[in-house]
C-alpha cells in the first residue's frame, strides 16, 4: 500500500516542522574505547576483538585517554561546556550484536552539554542550532543477514555477526528540538549534518566518512499546527548514512506526517527506516519516551574528571575551524560572498586551497574547479574530488598559459589528456604537439592565405574599420587548429596590411 503524501509546499504551509538529530561519529582513535583491540577499517571479521568488546565473563574495561580527548575536543567546537565529573552507564538490551547486553555510553552525566552550532544555508543565512548534548559510547558490532531480499532479518536463512565494530568510541551529539526553520527544515537537517562533518574532520578526530558509516544521523521529525503549539509526536529515522538522505528523509515524514493528521489521525512514536532507492520511509519498531534501558552507573569505570587545565590545553590547541577558515581564505583569495557560496556549495574550498598551495592564483584555480571541471564531473555524476585531476596538475597547467605555451582552447585538450591518465599537463603538451604556434613563419604563411582569400576584409582594414579583423584571425587559428598566439596573430595581420 502506497503511504499518502502531502505535496511538501502545501504540508509546510499548514504545518511547522520541528527536528530534533542525533549524529553518532566514530572517533578515529587507534584502539577502542574501553579496550585495547586495534581499530581499522575492512580488517577480516572478528579479528579486532579482546574478551572486553566480546563481553566474556569477567573482562575489565579501561578508559582510552585519546577517546576522552576527542569528545572534548568536539564538546568545544559545539560551544559546550565541558563536566568537571561524569560517569559512564549501562544501557541495557539484548540484541546479538551487543555481546555484554549492554552498551557502554553516558546518560544523566555527558561529558559535553549545552552547546550551539551555528549552520551556513545555501543562500549564505545562519541557521543557530542549539547543542544539548554530546556524549561518549561505544559502538556495537555488525550483524549481517543471509539469504533475505534485502539484507534484513525478515525472511534471512541465517546471521553473522561481526564485532569488530563492537567497542569502537563514539561520540553522540544530540540537538535541542530545532524550531524555527519552517519550510527550509529539510536543508538545516542536511547541512547541520555537513557542518559537523567538516568540523569532525579539522579537528582530525574522525575520517568522517559518511559512506563508511563514520557519520550516522537519526532524524527526529514532528508537525504542529503553528509554531506557537506544543510539540507533536515525533518519529524517527535511524541511521541516515548520507546528507542526500538526511534531506529527504526529513522532506518525507514532512508530506507523511501532514496526510497522517490531515486524516484526523494521529502520529504514531516510533522509529522508523529511510530507504535509500525511493526515498521514502517505513515504520520500524513503536518507541516510548519511557523506553525501559534500566540505565545505571557504569560500576567497572570510574568517573571521568577532566582537569580544567587539561581542557584549556585541549581549547589552546583546537585548529581552525571550517567557518574561521571560510573567513579567511575569503579574505586571502578575495572572492565575492555569492563566488565563495558557490565553492563551498560545490565541495570545491579544499581542492581551491591545494591548487592555490601549488601555485595557482585563487582566481585561476576558482575558474577551472568550478567551470570546465565542475562541468565534466555533472556530466559523469561524479564529485569533483572524484575526477582523475589533481590541484597541482591544475596549477601547472594555469603556469603554461601563463607562460604564453598554451592558450585557453588547448588547456581543455591538455584537461582531456590529463583526465584521459596521459601524465601531468607539461607531457600530454608534449605527446599531442599542443604547444601554441609562437614562431612567425608558419603564421605568416596562414595569415597570407587568410588574407589573400578575404581581400574585401583587407579593404576594409585598409580602410581603418578594424571590425572584421576578428574574421581573419578566426581563419588562422583554424588553419593552425587553435594553437596560435591569438594576440600575435592581430599584431601580424596588422603589420602585414598597414
Ligand atoms: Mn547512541
Amino acid at each position: 500500500m502506497a503511504t499518502k503524501l502531502v505535496a511538501y509546499d502545501d504540508a509546510v504551509k499548514r504545518y511547522d516542522p520541528v527536528l530534533g538529530i542525533e549524529v553518532h561519529v566514530e572517533l578515529g582513535t587507534k584502539t577502542k574505547m574501553f579496550c585495547a583491540a586495534e581499530v581499522s577499517f575492512g580488517a577480516d571479521p572478528n579479528t579486532q576483538t579482546t574478551p572486553v568488546s566480546l563481553g566474556l565473563p569477567g573482562a575489565l574495561p579501561v578508559v582510552n585517554g585519546k577517546g576522552v580527548e576527542y569528545a572534548i575536543r568536539i564538546g568545544l567546537a559545539l560551544n559546550c561546556s565541558i563536566a568537571e565529573t561524569c560517569r559512564f552507564a549501562r544501557k541495557n538490551y539484548f540484541y546479538p550484536d551487543v555481546p555484554k547486553n549492554f552498551q557502554t555510553s553516558q546518560y544523566d552525566e555527558p561529558i559535553a552539554y549545552d552547546g550551539w552550532l551555528d549552520v551556513e544555508l545555501e543562500d549564505g543565512e545562519i541557521f543557530r542550532v542549539e547543542i544539548e548534548r554530546a556524549h561518549m559510547e561505544e559502538d556495537a558490532g555488525k550483524n549481517t543477514h543471509v539469504g533475505g531480499a534485502d539484507g534484513r532479518i525478515q525472511g534471512a536463512d541465517y546471521s553473522l555477526v561481526d564485532y569488530n565494530r563492537a567497542g569502537i568510541p563514539l561520540v553522540e551529539i544530540v540537538t535541542k528540538p530545532i524550531e524555527g526553520a519552517g519550510d527550509r527544515a529539510p536543508e538545516v537537517a542536511r547541512k547541520y549534518v555537513e557542518t559537523l562533518r567538516d568540523i569532525f574532520r579539522a579537528l582530525d578526530v574522525s575520517e568522517a566518512r559518511m559512506e563508511r558509516g563514520n557519520v550516522r544521523a537519526d532524524v527526529n521529525v514532528s508537525l504542529r499546527p503553528t509554531p506557537q503549539s506544543p510539540l507533536g509526536t515525533r518519529t524517527e529515522t535511524k541511521n541516515v548514512n548520507s546528507f542526500r538522505s538526511v534531506e529527504r528523509a526529513v522532506r518525507f515524514e514532512i508530506g507523511r506526517q501532514a496526510a497522517v493528521l490531515d486524516a484526523g489521525e494521529k502520529v504514531v512514536q516510533e522509529t522508523r527506516h529511510f530507504h535509500e532507492e525511493d526515498g521514502t520511509t517505513s515504520a520500524g519498531r513503536i518507541k516510548s519516551d519511557a523506553d525501559d534501558y534500566r540505565y545505571f552507573p557504569e560500576p567497572d569505570l570510574v568517573p571521568v574528571a577532566p582537569s580544567r587545565a587539561w581542557v584549556e590545553e585541549i581549547r589552546a590547541a583546537l585548529p581552525e575551524l571550517p567557518a574561521a577558515r571560510r573567513r579567511r581564505l575569503l579574505g586571502e583569495w578575495g572572492f565575492t560572498d555569492v563566488e565563495m557560496r558557490d565553492v563551498i556549495n560545490a565541495g570545491a574550498i579544499d581542492l581551491i586551497e591545494a591548487t592555490v598551495a601549488a601555485g595557482a592564483t585563487p582566481a585561476g584555480a576558482r575558474k577551472w574547479w568550478m567551470g570546465e571541471l565542475a562541468r565534466r564531473a555533472n556530466a559523469d555524476e561524479v564529485s569533483l574530488e572524484a575526477l582523475s585531476v589533481t590541484p597541482a596538475q591544475i596549477a601547472s597547467l594555469e603556469s603554461l598559459i601563463a607562460d604564453g605555451k598554451i592558450n585557453d582552447k588547448l588547456a581543455r585538450q591538455v584537461l582531456d589528456g590529463v583526465l584521459a591518465g596521459e601524465g601531468d599537463p607539461a607531457e600530454v603538451v608534449a605527446d599531442r604537439g599542443l604547444e601554441v604556434v609562437s614562431d612567425d613563419g608558419p603564421l605568416l604563411a596562414a595569415i597570407d592565405a587568410a588574407l589573400t582569400a578575404q581581400p574585401d576584409i583587407v579593404e576594409k582594414i585598409r580602410s581603418g574599420n578594424l571590425g572584421p579583423i576578428g574574421a581573419i584571425i578566426g581563419s588562422v587559428m583554424k588553419a593552425t587548429k587553435g594553437q596560435a598566439d591569438a594576440k600575435r596573430v592581430r599584431e601580424l595581420v596588422l603589420e602585414r596590411i598597414g
